[in-house]
């Protein structure tokens, strides 16, 4: 059982320490600042806790990104509204994006929100609280250039397995991609200085991690304006932390895309072959509409340099079905683009026209039911490629980071190869943090499945990892 109990300081007492939960919506870029406002709440005494009953600090991190993902965030509120209610007491947060957007409509409309932050105010998030326990209603969304990528210092954004986490190194977007709310409620971008991200790495390693994943709106765009470097160098230093196995980064912009980022990753092997690239639409037209600086013969064409430089990189990337005017001819560009470029993963989205963007007063003229239909076109046609890509890899050997131990199979691991691949496989030895060699069996549409290869020399693979990456 866990002991809510600490030793007061100041008087030598025994005293219960108050509990707060978080739900976190959206992009890991919440998830880190979930965990940076949770890391500020243990300084201050706070203890976290996965049942809300137990808490009297409840927060919602919300994402408004998509229509979807904002409706959620408000009816999880509602859900802890009653839990509130029922104990009489408590504080009831939200921030995120959808506080940074509606604060004085949420608390307007929200009479059991107590204090609503954006994330723009993160700086002051203790004092909120505070004021919020001691009676005051309050919204905070910050001022314009508030808020940047320091104002949190998270002691932890490590996922649960101990072997994997998320460093942002960037904040905000100047994009302006005319269907994306992220510009207005982000802010513009913020780089994040290279030797504060490099000691978050070390002390990370220092803690076990071995694969960190390089967070930003647009990392291409990193140190820009700034004597930072390019992402390119930011890449090669973090590569320079003894200990660290595998570096990820996401998310890439195409038209940012550079020649030299390419070089760095089929030079360096700590920098997993694996690049996210969204293309949002297969149609010129479309691109232009929706602001995102390419066409898609420019995005074909990096993608077919990059596969050349880079071996046996994964291509992965982001598309959206249904935006403004998108006609029945512009749908099959998508999914010609789609077929054409032979993706590893996609994640496919529906448009909704968002608050503040560009797009948000265009006509948005195809019926709910046709998109349905295009995204289940885009996902069949990807689920079909999927399999195939991965059907190519039974009876060969992979190298997986292993990050966690099954559940429910005995002697059954769970890691991901370089490419980002999902591998559940069998071994009698292996454990998280290990970097194994998998024979594949059997694939599926979004994993593979097989049996630890080289059994007796994984010992030698993960110290040669160590060094080699
Ligand atoms: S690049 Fe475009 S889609 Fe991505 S965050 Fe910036 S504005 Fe939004």
């Amino acid at each position: 059982m866990v002991d809510s109990t600490k030793i007061d300081g100041a008087t030598g007492n025994r005293r219960d320490m108050r509990k707060a939960y978080i739900r976190t919506f959206g992009c890991q870029m919440n998830v880190y600042d979930s965990d940076g406002l949770a890391a500020r709440l243990a300084s201050a005494g706070w203890e976290m806790t996965s049942d809300p009953r137990e808490a009297e600090l409840w927060i919602v991190n919300s994402c408004s990104v998509r229509a979807k993902s904002e409706h959620k965030a408000i009816s999880e509120l509602g859900r802890l509204a009653s839990i509130k209610a029922r104990k009489g007491k408590g504080v009831l947060a939200l921030v995120g994006c959808v506080a940074q957007q509606h604060a004085d409509a949420i608390l307007e409309r929200q009479p059991a929100c107590d204090l609503v932050v954006g994330t723009r105010a993160y700086g002051r998030f203790l004092e909120l609280v505070e004021r919020a326990m001691a009676g005051e209603r309050i919204a905070d969304v910050g001022d314009e250039g508030e808020g940047g990528i320091e104002s949190l210092h998270p002691k932890s954004n490590i996922c649960p397995n101990g072997v994997v986490a998320f460093v942002p190194v960037m904040r905000g977007c100047n994009n302006f991609c005319s269907y994306c709310i992220v510009p207005y409620v982000r802010g513009p971008e913020v780089s994040r200085a290279p030797a504060d991200v490099i000691r978050e790495v070390e002390a990370l390693v220092a803690r076990g991690v071995r694969e960190v994943t390089l967070l930003g709106q647009n990392v291409n765009s990193y140190g820009r304006g700034t004597d930072y470097g390019d992402f390119a160098d930011l890449l090669q230093r973090v590569s320079e932390v003894d200990g660290l196995v595998r570096i990820r980064f996401t998310t890439s912009h195409p038209k940012d895309f550079t020649d030299r980022l390419c070089e760095v990753m089929a030079e360096n092997p700590k920098v997993c072959k694996h690049l996210h690239l969204p293309f949002q639409s297969g149609s010129n037209r479309i691109l232009e509409l929706m602001n995102r600086g390419y066409t898609r013969e420019e995005y074909i064409e990096k993608v077919a340099r990059a596969r050349e430089r880079i071996g046996e990189l994964a291509v992965s990337a982001d598309v959206m079905v249904g935006f403004c005017t998108e006609t029945e001819d512009d749908f099959i560009q998508t999914l010609d683009l789609i077929e054409t470029v032979g993706f590893d993963g996609l994640f496919t989205f529906r448009y909704t026209p968002r608050p503040f963007s560009k797009a948000y007063n265009w006509a948005d003229g195809l019926p709910y039911r046709e998109k349905i239909r295009r995204l289940q076109a885009v996902q069949d046609l990807q689920n079909r490629i999927q399999l195939e890509r991965n059907r190519e890899l039974v009876g060969k050997e992979v190298r997986v980071l292993v990050e966690r131990r099954d559940k429910k199979r005995a002697n059954w691991m769970t890691g991901r190869t370089e490419q980002n691949r999902v591998v559940h496989f069998y071994s009698a030895g292996a454990d998280a943090g290990n970097v194994v060699r998998v024979k594949i069996e059997r694939a599926f549409t979004h994993h593979l499945e097989g049996v630890e290869a080289h059994e007796g020399e994984r010992k030698e693979e993960v110290v040669s990892s160590n060094v080699q990456g």
